[in-house]
């Protein structure tokens, strides 16, 4: 065997530790990646394994049973079905919880049924003794007809001898568990006279999931005189759910004894306090907001410290390069972009580290339990309540946080809806229009004015999310089978290794996933923005200086005028002034139009755009908001003599930045998560549309 690699499946219900398992296994030497069209995870890893072996290890999307419900499940259908898949494991490593081994067997004993050499896997040794938990593991051997690995992935024992069964797989017996025809002997003898050469229990699988290895052609099964029909079919798999289960209970009678008396009732306790009708949920908002606010603080320094290095890294470029286009497009686009994408690394790490603490504790689980039943009303999940708050800091994390939600039209509609949550780039906007049209008055002697705006900005942004979800669930046709979890995982400590390897696979996902679009469109409309068709452009300079009212201005202030002049000469500039008939009824000129067209990388530039096109210049002295607050609030209309943001503009803008997809790096995400530009073309029409119509509405009423 030596020098070849032994292809190995992962397979096991969810909350085995099976992923504890695999990165035991492979450690580092793991590449995730999709399915192909599909979103569901593939993650690979390869092992050494004893006598110089080397294995290659697939980690199958958790799932119960072989009776698809989901995308996740089909996955590990499709390819123990189809002995062509390139995939199609030498051997199949079924990881239980000993806990729930009962449970867990039903998939093992399925698998068996397929023939696939198959070993058992008995995760979580160490929580035996204090469950009372013991197992009979040559008597389980001689029942199951397999060979079993007893390990702890926790304490690391066990995992040799796995190793050593996995490289004697040829070993493994390959008897089914259950006979199939048991099911319903008439039926299944007319398969076999049918199709004399296939596995009867595979072809039973062909016939009720619907799903196609190329192996049958299932016209032969149309027509035929032992068509069943479906509900005959349901009938017949639970029957054979009822076989199975008595079959394993048989085997666990003598196989696995558990002394009652031992399993202790703390986690009753914390599930009673945790679930509470009340305090659950007060637990829960509490945990979230501290963690939103770590994520916050902690992430301003390394953020900081991004931020200000590209700049050095800029600066220091451009003084030890020639001057001209090619520094420029470095200093200016290249850096400036690679940056823009660094930028977000810390928060996605910190989030994911608190997700995924969340996650292995198993308190992510009460969370579903408790949030479900109100989230599913709008077509979400229970665990769309994380990315829909983690949005507040940022949608490019909080997108990304929506794969722990399962259900694939539950998590869509999340991804969808999540950037209406007010984020961080929001508030710059916020603030400067905010002081522009609301008093900075007290009513009631405690209530801000301006700081009820600004709360109220939020709540909008909440009801605008989980209102489009609930329109969302309506229109999308998306067909799903939602898998009722009956369970509830322990509570345990968290692992270190699991949650390292997360957060170091989101950030690498993220990084050469979304990053790579983001740093192009970022190059994009940097070229855009100091780029011009014509003269007017090029020979802004000269033009600018020439004017008369140019002659008193000191030499910064000229730099600054000419800047303005060039902005408004460039290709986005002259798109700005494009779009004026399309925005003047929201109440904006085109220096609006060139900061909406400009922040369409990223909201907060919209501040920095009217700096420049209002001539207040780039240098130190004007990034005082005040200095631009008060020269927006001086702005008039030339004809009407009106001023420009005044309470209708004002209104009108800010709840255009509530709703509009202005964030290329949020379209980037969305594009990556879904594995498609149809819906991140959604998002972006969808919520602009809307924000258009809504600032339309208020600016005609307010006017
Ligand atoms: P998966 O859903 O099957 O991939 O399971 P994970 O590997 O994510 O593990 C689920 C939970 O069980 C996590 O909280 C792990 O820390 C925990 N866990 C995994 N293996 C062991 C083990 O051997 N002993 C104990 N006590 N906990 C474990």
């Amino acid at each position: 065997m030596a020098g070849s690699s032994l292809k190995i499946a992962l397979i096991g219900n969810p909350n085995t530790g099976k992923t504890s398992v695999f990165n035991l296994l492979t450690g580092l030497n793991q590449q995730v990646g999709n399915y192909p069209g599909i979103t569901v995870e593939r993650k690979v890893g390869s092992c050494r394994l004893p006598n110089g072996t080397k294995g290659t290890i697939l980690d199958l999307p958790g799932t119960y049973s072989l009776n698809a419900s989901s995308m996740d499940e089909n996955v590990v259908i499709e390819l123990l079905l189809n002995k062509n898949d390139k995939d199609y494991p030498d051997v199949a490593v079924v990881v239980t919880d000993v806990e729930n081994l009962k449970r867990n067997l039903l998939l093992f004993t399925q698998i068996k049924d397929l023939e696939i050499p198959a070993i058992l896997v008995i995760n979580m040794a160490d929580r035996m003794d204090k469950k009372g938990i013991t197992v009979d593991i040559p008597y389980l051997e001689s029942h199951l007809k397999t060979r079993i690995a007893l390990i702890s992935s926790r304490k690391g024992t066990g995992i040799d001898h796995l190793k050593e069964l996995i490289v004697n797989y040829a070993a493994l017996p390959t008897e089914p568990c259950l006979n199939a025809s048991s099911i319903d002997p008439d039926y299944f003898n007319k398969l076999r006279q049918t199709f004399p050469n296939q596995l009867l229990y595979k072809l039973w699988l062909v016939i009720t999931q619907d799903v196609n290895f190329g192996l049958i052609d299932l016209k032969e099964l149309q027509g035929t005189a032992f068509t069943k029909t479906k509900s005959e079919l349901k009938r017949l798999q639970q029957k054979e759910t009822i076989k199975r289960y008595q079959f394993i209970n048989d085997v666990l009678k003598t196989g696995q004894v558990i002394d009652h008396s031992k399993a202790n009732d703390l986690r009753a306790k914390l599930d009673r306090v945790l679930t509470h009708r009340i305090f659950g949920y007060v637990i829960f908002f509490g945990i979230l907001m501290l963690i939103f606010q770590s994520i916050f603080s902690w992430s301003e320094i390394p953020m900081n410290f991004i931020d200000e290095s590209f700049a050095w890294l800029s600066a220091f470029t451009s003084q030890h390069m020639q001057p001209g286009k090619l520094t420029d497009l470095i200093t200016q686009g290249i850096i400036p972009g690679i940056g823009g994408v660094v930028i977000f690394i810390p928060q996605i790490a910190f989030l994911f580290l608190f997700i995924s603490v969340l996650e292995e504790t198993g308190y992510m689980s009460r969370v579903v339990f408790l949030m479900d039943n109100v989230m599913k009303r709008f077509g979400l999940s229970g665990k769309s309540v994380v990315p829909l708050i983690s949005g507040t800091a940022c949608a490019i994390p909080a997108i990304m946080a929506a794969r722990n939600i399962e259900n694939w039209r539950e998590r869509l509609i999340t991804i969808l809806v999540t950037p209406f949550t007010t984020c961080s780039a929001r508030l710059p906007v916020y603030s400067i229009l905010i002081s522009l049209i609301i008093p900075n008055r007290y009513v009631l002697g405690i209530f801000n004015l301006q700081g009820l705006t600004l709360m109220l900005l939020y709540l909008l942004g909440f009801t605008g999310a989980i209102l489009s979800a609930w329109i969302l669930n309506k229109v999308l046709d998306i067909k799903h089978k939602s898998f009722f979890v009956a369970e509830m995982p322990n509570y345990k400590l968290p692992l270190l290794k699991n949650i390292g390897l997360t957060v170091l696979e989101k950030t690498k996902a993220f990084v050469y996933g979304a990053g790579k679009i983001i740093l192009a469109l970022s190059i994009i409309i940097w070229f855009l923005g100091s780029h011009g068709p014509g003269k007017k452009f090029s020979d802004a300079p000269a033009i600018v200086t020439a004017m008369p009212q140019s002659k008193t201005l000191t030499e910064s202030q000229l730099n600054d005028a000419i800047a303005a002049y060039q902005l408004e000469n460039s290709y986005i500039g002259i798109a700005g002034k494009g779009i004026e008939p399309v925005i003047r009824p929201l109440g904006y000129d085109w220096k609006i139009g060139i900061a909406i067209v400009s922040s369409f990388a990223a909201r907060e530039v919209f501040v920095g755009t009217l700096a420049t096109i209002y001539n207040i210049g780039s240098s130190a002295e004007n990034e005082d908001e005040g200095t631009i607050r008060q020269r927006m609030a001086a702005e008039v209309n030339p004809v009407t003599g009106e001023k420009i943001f005044n309470f209708a503009t004002g209104a009108s803008l800010l709840l255009f930045y509530a709703f509009a997809m202005q964030c290329i790096s949020t379209l980037a995400i969305t594009k990556k998560e879904t594995n498609s530009w149809k819906w991140p073309i959604i998002q972006l029409v969808g919520m602009s549309g809307f924000a258009y119509i809504v600032s339309f509405i208020t600016y005609q009423l307010l006017k």
